[in-house]
């Protein structure tokens, strides 16, 4: 059996040392346009429902994916700089995504994955000699973009903008800052990934857009007004730029997940808002998915796909849950203006999607929930 794989990201690189290690003697290429040791943004969240998934899928990765995360718990919620601090379960972790695709490269390398970097696949016809194309090349997928039609492609465009920045500060934990700004308002969000780093990615609204006079600014000046906006919570350090771009969210989804014997996963298949701190778990657990399939059904691909498509729409409860997230935060003004206090605020922000309502945030975070209810029983 010969499988080759677009996109050399985490979805890609796990699915095809998955593969290697549970289909056994099977070809697996990995087409990846970047250098090794290149890539987009700086930390991302593994959250902790995520992190034990992958251990049931594999031990051994698992165990080198821990041994790079940045264990984080409690989370800071600050409107215009009154912080609520959300005590919890361990929040998870964080990792350099550039150190987790250093994991999985040598995971792929050890387990006889061919992966080509500097490969660029601007057409996909010529890589589809295979018996299985597996789409994993990000929310611009060549792949999905030359089939849009038969994939039943949608996008969608959101009205606030962001950039992903990164920071040299010691924190300790994840934080939503939002702070009221001419015409509208912003929000950062940031978190350790490291004893030094910090993940830093800038949001604001359409109006503080207008507002603050982004559109008549270039990419250096937006960069320097976020950071002078949010200095205290940088700590008066500067925000690191990695090629970090102001641009708007393209949520995207596919009726069909499969064409033939191509297969979409992680984010070319569906993106999930960087709100929820989910989108490299989502996009392993596709992975994970597939392979199960494919292992269940001895690598018949015919019988497989259709398998992994009913498996994974029911398991997959996050990319609603990220629609919802990102609803709420093209509307954030409104949520700040209305909220009667930051706790207020901080309850309304918990309870945004529909994952998560009161019973749940008072079973997750007793401590909050109980000043939440003494606070409301005094305005009372
Ligand atoms: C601002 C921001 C913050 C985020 N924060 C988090 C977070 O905290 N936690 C989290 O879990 N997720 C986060 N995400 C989401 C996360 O980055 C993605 O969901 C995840 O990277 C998806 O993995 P993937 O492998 O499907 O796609 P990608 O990571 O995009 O990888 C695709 C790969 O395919 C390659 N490629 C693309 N086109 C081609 C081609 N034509 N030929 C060859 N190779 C190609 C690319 O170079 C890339 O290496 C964030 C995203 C953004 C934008």
């Amino acid at each position: 059996m010969k499988i080759n794989v677009i996109g050399g990201g985490p979805s890609g690189l796990y699915f095809a040392y998955l593969a290697r290690k549970r289909l056994g003697d099977v070809e697996v290429n990995v087409f990846e346009r970047n250098a090794p040791d290149a890539t987009f943004g700086f930390g991302v969240v593994l959250a902790d429902a995520g992190l034990l998934r992958l251990e049931a899928a594999d031990a051994e990765s698992f165990r080198r994916i821990q041994r790079i995360t940045k264990h984080l718990s409690n989370q800071d919620i600050v409107l215009n700089g009154q912080a609520v601090t959300i005590h919890g379960p361990d929040y998870g972790g964080a990792v350099e995504r550039l150190e987790l695709l250093r994991v999985l490269q040598g995971l792929c390398a050890e387990a006889g994955v061919t992966v080509i970097h500097n490969a660029d696949i601007t057409d996909p016809a010529t890589v589809e000699d295979a018996d299985l194309v597996v789409g994993a090349d990000g929310a611009n997928s060549t792949l999905r973009e030359r089939y849009a039609g038969a994939f039943g492609t949608e996008k969608g465009l959101l009205s606030n903008a962001f950039a992903w920045y990164g920071a040299r500060m010691t924190h300790d934990r994840p934080t939503l800052s939002f702070r009221d700004a001419p015409g509208g308002a912003f929000v950062a969000h940031y978190y350790p990934y490291t004893s030094t780093m910090c993940t830093v990615v800038m949001e604001c609204d359409r109006g503080a857009w207008q507002g603050c006079g982004f559109d008549a600014m270039n990419d250096d000046q937006r960069m320097a007004f976020s950071q002078q906006l949010f200095a205290q919570d940088l700590k008066g350090q500067p925000l690191v730029s990695n090629k970090s771009e102001w641009r708007n969210f393209v949520p995207i989804r596919n009726a069909n997940w499969t064409h033939g014997h191509r297969v979409l996963i992680g984010d070319a298949l569906r993106r999930a808002h960087f709100s929820i701190g989910s989108g490299t778990r989502i996009a392993m657990e596709d992975a994970i998915a597939l392979i199960d399939a494919l292992a269940l059904q001895q690598g018949d691909v015919a019988r497989a796909l259709p398998q992994y498509v009913t498996t994974r729409r029911d398991t997959d409860r996050l990319t609603e849950a990220a629609r919802q997230s990102y609803m709420w935060y093209e509307d954030m003004a409104r949520h700040m203006a209305a909220a009667r206090s930051p706790r207020d605020f901080a309850f309304g922000y918990l309870t945004r999607t529909s994952r998560v309502d009161a019973d749940r945030v008072a079973s997750l975070y007793p401590r909050f929930m109980a000043d939440y209810r003494a606070e409301q029983a005094g305005a009372a």
